[in-house]
Order: C-alpha cells, then sequence, then structure tokens
C-alpha cells in the first residue's frame, strides 16, 4: 500500500479469535479519503451478534489461555514484539490513518515512529506495578500478614474515535494487554481500517494468543452493543462528552468498571509578558495543527489586554499564510476535516458565534483553491465573550476563540470558567505567576511555554466534564488492574467469632 489510492475498494472483515470473519450482517461501510472524496475501502458494520462473538472469544481467551497468567516478563516480550511491527509497518500505518482521516501525513508518520513507545513502556511497566505489595497489618497482634495482588479485570471493551485512531487505541490496548487482560476494540466508523490492519500485523507477527485482541468495526449502535454486553469487565472509551455519558450510564447499570476520554475546550493564556513570538506559535500548534481535531486543541485564547492587538494582527497575518492542501504532501500544513458532518458542524459553529457578536478576525470559509468539501479555512474568531457558545462548546475543527482579559485573577477564572477540563497552557516568563496558575486552573494537562506535548510516561485526562480516569503513565496502568487484598493467619487460632478482628 502506498500513499496513492488503492485501484480498487479494499474490503474487509471482522478480525476475532485470530483471524478475519464475515459479519453477521450484510450491511458495510465506505470509507473515503476526505481530501477529494475518493471511496477506497470498506468494512461491516459489526452487528451486535458479531459483538457477541467477539466478547465470547476475549471471554475463553482470558478464561482458557495463558495471557493473564503469563509471567509479566513474558508479556513485556509480546509488547516489545508488537513494538517491533509498529516500527517496521509504521509507513503503511501512517498511510492508513491519513486515507482514513485526511490527516497529515507529516503528522501520522513521526506519530507512528513513536507509537511503539507506549508498548515498550507498559511492557517495562507491568513487572513493577504488577508486582502488589506487603502489608505490615497489626491485627492479632502481627501474627497475620496481609499482601496486595494486582490482576487483571477481564475482558475490555475499547471505543475510540477518528482523529489519531491508532494512538488512542493504543493508550488503552497496551496497558490493557500489559495487565494480562483480553480486548474487544470497537473503531471509529470513519477509521476502521487501520484498527482492523494493525491487528492482522499483530496477529502475524507476534506471540500474542489468539482472541487475546479482536477488532469489530462499525457505528455508534456496534459501540452500544459493545458497552452493554454483560460479559464485560471494564469499558474504556474516547469520545465526545455527550457519548461518554451515554456509555458510563450503561455501564453504571452493569456495574462495569468504566474509564472516559472526552471533549475539552482548553485555554491557551497568554500574559504580556510571554515571549509573543513563541506564544503564537504555540496558539498556532494548540489550535490549527490537526486542523483543530484534536481533544486537547487549546480553542480558548484568552489574552492579556496589553497585547490583545498585537497578539490578534499577528495570529491573523499566520493564519492567513497557512498551506492548505493535500495531507500527503510534504508542504501542506493543514489538510481537509475528516468528513463532511464535521465540516458543516465547524461551519454552523462559526456561523453562530458571528450571530453572538464574535468578529470574524480570519478565514470562516471554504478555500477556493481545494478539492472535495471538507476545507475550512482556520479561524480566528475575535471579541469573544466567555459567555458565547464558541467559548463553551468543543467546535473541534480550526477555529480560535480570543477573548481579552486584564489581570491574574481574571486569566484564571476565565481558565476555569468553562464545563470542561482537559488541558491548559499559560505563556509568560514569570515563573511565580505560572505556578499559580498550574495550581489554580482545574484541567488534567498543563503546559508552560508550550502546548500539545505528550509522553507515554505522563498521565493524560480530564477534570469536570473532560472524562474520568487517566491513560498514559503509571495511572495508565492502574486502570487495567483490579486489587486483591489478601490475609493469611499464622497465629494458629481463630478468635471470638463474634467480634471483628480490626487490630
Ligand atoms: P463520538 O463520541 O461521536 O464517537 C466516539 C466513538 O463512540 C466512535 O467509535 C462511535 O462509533 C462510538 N459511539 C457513538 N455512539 C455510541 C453509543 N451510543 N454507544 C457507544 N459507542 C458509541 O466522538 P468522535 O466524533 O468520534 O470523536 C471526537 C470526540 O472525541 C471529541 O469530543 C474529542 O474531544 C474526543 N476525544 C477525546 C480524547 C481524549 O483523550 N480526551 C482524544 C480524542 C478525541
Amino acid at each position: 500500500m502506498s500513499a496513492d489510492l488503492p485501484g480498487e475498494v479494499q474490503e474487509y472483515d471482522l478480525f476475532i479469535d485470530g483471524e478475519f470473519r464475515q459479519s453477521n450482517g450484510d450491511d458495510r461501510i465506505e470509507v473515503d479519503f476526505p481530501y477529494d472524496g475518493s471511496i477506497w475501502a470498506s468494512v461491516p458494520n459489526g452487528t451486535a451478534t458479531d459483538v457477541d462473538d467477539a466478547v465470547q472469544a476475549a471471554r475463553h481467551a482470558f478464561d482458557h489461555d495463558d495471557w493473564r497468567n503469563t509471567q509479566p516478563s513474558g508479556r513485556r516480550t509480546v509488547l516489545n514484539q508488537i513494538a517491533d511491527v509498529i516500527d517496521e509497518y509504521s509507513t503503511e500505518l501512517a498511510e492508513l490513518e491519513t486515507l482514513q482521516n485526511g490527516k497529515l501525513l507529516r503528522e501520522m508518520e513521526p506519530q507512528m515512529n513513536v507509537m511503539g513507545d507506549w508498548f515498550r513502556y507498559y511492557g517495562r511497566l507491568c513487572e513493577d506495578v504488577g508486582e502488589g505489595r506487603t502489608i505490615p497489618v497489626e491485627n492479632k497482634d502481627g501474627q497475620m500478614f496481609n499482601y496486595v495482588r494486582k490482576e487483571p479485570y477481564g475482558v475490555v471493551g475499547a471505543i475510540t474515535p477518528w482523529n489519531s485512531p491508532l494512538l488512542l487505541t493504543t493508550w488503552k490496548l497496551a496497558p490493557a494487554l500489559a495487565a494480562g487482560n483480553t480486548f474487544v476494540h470497537k473503531p471509529s466508523e470513519e477509521t476502521p481500517v487501520s484498527a482492523l490492519r494493525f491487528a492482522e500485523l499483530v496477529n502475524e507477527h507476534t506471540d500474542l494468543p489468539d482472541g487475546v485482541y479482536n477488532v469489530v468495526p462499525g457505528e455508534g449502535q456496534t459501540g452500544a452493543a459493545l458497552a452493554e454486553h454483560d460479559g464485560l469487565d471494564k469499558v474504556a472509551f474516547t469520545g465526545s462528552t455527550a457519548v461518554g455519558r451515554e456509555v458510563a450510564k450503561t455501564a453504571g447499570e452493569n456495574l462495569t468498571k468504566v474509564s472516559l476520554e472526552l471533549g475539552g475546550k482548553s485555554p491557551n493564556v497568554l500574559f504580556e509578558d510571554a515571549d509573543l513570538d513563541n506564544a503564537v506559535n504555540g496558539v498556532m500548534k494548540g489550535i490549527f495543527a490537526a486542523t483543530g481535531q484534536t481533544c486537547m486543541a487549546g480553542s480558548r485564547v484568552l489574552v492579556h489586554e496589553d497585547i490583545h492587538d498585537e497578539f490578534v494582527d499577528r495570529l491573523t497575518e499566520r493564519a492567513g499564510e497557512i498551506k492548505l492542501g493535500d495531507p500527503r504532501d510534504p508542504e501542506t500544513e493543514m489538510g481537509p476535516v475528516a468528513f463532511r458532518g464535521q465540516w458543516e458542524k465547524v461551519k454552523e459553529y462559526v456561523d453562530k458565534g458571528l450571530e453572538e457578536g464574535a468578529q470574524l478576525g480570519f478565514g470562516g470559509e471554504m478555500p477556493d483553491s481545494t478539492p472535495g468539501e471538507c476545507f475550512i479555512q482556520p479561524t480566528v474568531l475575535v471579541d469573544v465573550d466567555n459567555g458565547m457558545t464558541v467559548a463553551q462548546e468543543e467546535i473541534f475543527g480550526p477555529v480560535a476563540s480570543v477573548i481579552p482579559f486584564s489581570t491574574e485573577e481574571e486569566a484564571i477564572e476565565l481558565a476555569n470558567d468553562v464545563d470542561y477540563g482537559l488541558a491548559a497552557a499559560i505563556w509568560t516568563q514569570n515563573m511565580g505567576r505560572a505556578n499559580r496558575f498550574v495550581e489554580s486552573v482545574r484541567a488534567g494537562t498543563v503546559w508552560v511555554n508550550e502546548y500539545r506535548v505528550v509522553a507515554p510516561n505522563s498521565p493524560f485526562g480530564g477534570y469536570k466534564d473532560s472524562g474520568l480516569g487517566r491513560e498514559c503513565g503509571r495511572e495508565g496502568l492502574e486502570e487495567y488492574y483490579q486489587t486483591k487484598s489478601v490475609w493469611y493467619d499464622h497465629a494458629g487460632e481463630v478468635g471470638d467469632p463474634f467480634s471483628l478482628d480490626v487490630e
């Protein structure tokens, strides 16, 4: 496969129990290249029966195969094999990602080049976190001992979005496998091909047992069938806050452990002492990279009044210079949004912002020079009030809402005055101020003088409506373990049966 579109439509099936299988239903999903709308692949729209088959395979693999009882060093070996597969096939995987969602190849290639690091990191970490601990309990005058075992949950159902399809799957798959779980993945209907190809590569080139990793593509109803399946022990969801709430409700009814990585409306805050060249670059990185389609987008740009006008001039000038085009071209800086429905959503938000009183600094339109129906100009909205829809709701497109402030207190208040709490950034030379901001802002990730940086060993996740739980880092592995407390008595005698031994 090259970055050229395949000559014929590529047909994929479900991936269950180590093989491709046909769906129980006839409905299929066509996958197109959002740059020009060409259809190049098709996958089954998984049914509830398909989901059940995958969960049964994962359950059987958990209950009867050796994966969960494989020693951590053995799991590490397999995770390292997966990392090696990613390294070997990174070009192909990057191209598949770009053809599905139109993200720049020059972003997807480096993303694939580092993705294996997550598998290597969790392969190492499970040898450490998985070892449990011994507790010096004082019950029965110390004639007991207690230890903590870390055990996998069992079958994990993972549901993922379209914006960084394989990386966001990795944030679940790598720790889930490291802890000894088995896995059923429902990728986004917009980006199912890379998920199926990746599962095929892992199956062909590693010692991961059949049934441990299964993929059922499909639309929302496939995700709902997975989330509500009573054979799951944990649901791991990344997507919008609205769907995350539905998944959490279902998980609540089944009392299934759930983790949620949801939307954001993150403040990128520029003080008057910021290095303005650097800060403008950071704002561009936060909202125009990936065509603004990132959960951590710095979509609310809070700017001190002393530098506001100069900043707006510079940002609008830079926005106007962004080169839109084919996401496979290394010169392109912004590709299309991922599908027409997303384009309409972005456009409606821009129009609503203008109706509510924001001014157009730059953009807001379909550019003349691009093919297809999914391009929108990088857009700068100015004179935005924090109460406006464009300051409160996630747009998930290249739209910066610029909001002025005059004091540090006001900046912190505005930064927190939103339902989301995924990320935030501050641009200042004053480290005392930076630290006050870090301590006050209600967000799961804060950058000081940077934006949009992640790493395998740094936890990521949301406060407030941006999610529950964490991915990446040590915390990301803990999400996939049950904790068992084990008591041994060596006193040789059971005490008074009618009183509780508490010491
Ligand atoms: P989405 O919520 O529409 O869909 C996400 C996934 O859920 C898809 O696979 C979809 O098919 C499935 N789904 C839809 N309805 C469902 C239902 N009723 N039950 C179960 N599954 C269902 O989100 P999207 O448009 O694919 O992705 C964009 C969203 O994802 C944005 O809000 C973005 O902020 C968020 N996101 C969050 C993170 C994070 O780490 N916090 C990362 C990336 C994207």
